[in-house]
């Protein structure tokens, strides 16, 4: 049940037409999801594998047509256009190899929800994860840029894959809102903002508390920039990782922190740089940083940046701020504390930070609860590992600019409010997306574990967050690029049986989280990582209780999951006996960057 057709805009040209979407009525969206059972197990692994593969040739025959609606629609660069289409094919590529390596059974229909920023990779991306392990998908692009998904669901379908298997519904909130309100729903992959994500976690924890989110979300993420680091090459990564796409990346640098020693040099060349930069319609093979996305998003970034100019904290502005275009613009605060959101456009903040210092800067940024992005530029070794050791976030670049993953060697996606893992495009993606046994036994009797009781025995365990390992992935010459998987932290094991607590306990600690283990007749074993508590406890203390990561259950997983989306904060994990509790943090070094004697350098500190 189409509704009226609507126009879709050029954000860089207001008398361009580029199409018209006829988006899905709500009603109807939620009949696609129950349909959508048809297509479950579409294929064998190795046909899904072809199909993908052929897509991946097609969207690379099809590239001058994606270019211009990605051009036209979303106001991409030239280069950004080149990108966006790249990294959408190694999606395709790299899901078709997992199918294969995997062999995975499906867990039921998938709904697929995307940002407009990265309206053709991030699209393609979570389809082709879900599709990868023979699950249906109903996938429902962002109301600003439906063409470009429409023509690429087209590719997917000629590739070979079913009709029944990829439904497209194009709509706005609430046509998501309704495709994720469906009981019968095995999953969902979104991408957009933190506080879209909490409010899908809330619908499914009402209505199909057995759904897996996976969420990637958004960031306030920084860089340090040291006196040792060479300024021309911190200066170049800081432009391009805050200003490129119009700073309209999950990625994009939000907080510059400067050593205090070098502000001057570095804000001097920083300044100088802004001033090159073209501002102007894409379409334009010069232009550095096109429009933002549509009138809400400039009136939001302009209205933060005229607060800092009444308290006098705007440093520079560069450029024309006609229709859809906002300035490069830099702006002084004292520290990330004073960000209180993302400003999704090309805004950059600036503080300065003493050398002693760096640690507590760390601390900062690992206090906003945030964790996707972080820049470190320095030419000590020391110093990398001091702060890759302490920053909590999930993708780290070192010596380089912090935007644009690579697939299959920078697998990309945030921790705690910045998403649920795992990375997309990693080793870890498609398994997500298969079936996973889930016991369904009777809860045992017993009395009831008090909240304190168990606030005091998660309160006795420590956190070791030890990688568990690592793994090199392949990158060019002169670049690391390096997964490392470590424990989330503590798990709630809540059975509902002994056995079953005993079993997830297991299951928790392989992977190196601590355990409390709460059902009837649990007891200690010893193990200083492990806790018990004998009794049952009521989910709804969950909304309370404090210093968890994860919770393993079998039965029953909804009022657990309604009390743990009441939270705020990061979402957290329901598990099962199978399923690892785990988070993976990404380290990607320009290794041929430092340029100079950095153990000359280091020795200095000793
Ligand atoms: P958004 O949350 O407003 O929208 C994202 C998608 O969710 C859209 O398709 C939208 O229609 C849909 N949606 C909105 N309300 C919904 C609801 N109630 N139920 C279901 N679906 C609903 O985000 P946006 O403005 O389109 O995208 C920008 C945000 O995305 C930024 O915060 C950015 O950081 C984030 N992002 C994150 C990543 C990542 O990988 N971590 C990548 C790109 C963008």
């Amino acid at each position: 049940a189409p509704q009226d057709p609507q126009d879709v805009a050029n954000p860089a040209r207001p008398s361009d037409a580029v199409g018209t979407v006829r988006n899905i009525d709500p009603d109807a969206a939620a009949t696609v999801v129950r349909d959508g059972a048809q297509g479950v197990r579409w294929a064998s692994p190795k046909e899904r594998a072809a199909a993908l593969s052929r897509a991946a040739d097609l969207y690379e025959a099809e590239a001058g047509t994606l270019f211009a609606l990605a051009a036209r629609e979303a106001g991409k660069t030239p280069l950004d256009a080149v990108g966006e289409v790249r990294e959408a094919v190694d999606f395709l590529r790299y899901y078709a190899a997992e199918a294969e390596r995997l062999g995975a059974e499906p867990r039921g229909v998938v709904v697929a929800i995307s940002p407009w920023n990265f309206p053709l990779a991030i699209f393609t991306g979570q389809i082709a994860a879900a599709l990868a392990a023979g699950n249906a998908v109903v996938a429902k692009p962002a109301e600003q840029t439906p063409l470009i998904a429409a023509f690429a669901t087209g590719l997917l379908h000629q590739a070979g894959v079913p009709v029944a298997a990829l439904q497209l519904c194009p709509g706005g909130g609430t046509v998501g809102a309704a495709l994720v309100a469906e009981p019968s729903l095995a999953g969902v992959a979104f991408t957009g903002s933190t506080a879209t994500a909490q409010r899908i976690d809330r619908q499914l924890a009402q209505t199909a508390p057995q759904a897996r989110l996976v969420a990637e979300t958004g960031g306030l993420n920084a860089m340090v920039v040291d006196s040792t680091a060479l300024p021309e090459q911190a200066v170049r990564d800081i432009v391009v990782s805050a200003f490129q796409s119009a700073g309209q990346r999950c990625s994009a640098l939000r907080i510059l922190y400067i050593q205090e020693d070098v502000k001057d040099r570095i804000l001097d060349m920083l300044t100088g740089a802004m001033d090159t930069l073209v501002i102007g319609d894409p379409w334009r093979r010069e232009t550095d940083v096109g429009p933002v996305i549509d009138a809400d998003a400039k009136a939001k970034i302009e209205a933060h940046v005229r607060a800092a100019a009444e308290d006098g904290r705007l440093l520079k502005r560069v450029g024309c701020d006609d229709g859809l275009f906002v300035p490069p613009t830099l702006i002084a605060v004292r520290g990330i504390e004073d960000l209180h959101e993302e400003i999704f456009g090309p805004v950059l903040h600036v503080a300065t930070y003493k050398a002693e210092d760096i640690e507590a800067v760390v601390d900062a940024i690992n206090a906003t609860g945030y964790g996707l992005t972080f820049g470190l530029h320095t030419r000590i070794d020391d110093r990398v590992d001091q702060v890759v050791r302490r920053i909590r976030v999930g993708n780290i670049y070192v010596n380089r600019n912090q935007i644009g993953a690579i697939v299959g060697s920078q697998p990309f996606g945030g921790e705690g409010r910045s998403g649920t893992g795992p990375k997309a495009g990693g080793p870890h993606t498609v398994s997500a997306w298969a079936h996973c046994d889930r016991h369904t036994m009777a809860t045992d009797t017993g009395r009831a574990a008090t909240p304190e009781g168990v606030q005091e025995a998660i309160d006795r365990l420590s956190i070791d967050d030890h990688p568990l390992a690592t793994e090199d992935l392949p990158g060019p010459t002169g670049e690391s690029n390096r997964l490392s998987i470590h424990p989330r932290g503590i798990a709630l094991c809540l059975g509902p049986t002994v056995d079953r607590a005993n079993a997830q306990a297991a299951k928790a600690r392989q992977s190196g989280n601590g355990a409390v283990i709460i059902a009837p007749g649990a007891t200690p074993n010893g193990d200083g990582m492990v806790a018990a508590v004998d009794g049952v406890l009521d989910p709804a203390a969950l909304s309370r209780l404090q210093g968890f990561a994860a919770v393993y259950i079998e039965a029953a997983p909804g009022p657990v999951r309604k009390a743990l989306a009441a939270r705020n904060g990061p979402i957290v994990p329901v598990l099962s006996a199978g399923e690892a509790a785990v988070i993976e943090r990404h380290l990607c070094i320009d290794t041929a960057a430092a340029g100079g004697n950095a153990r000359l350098l280091a020795t200095t500190e000793d």
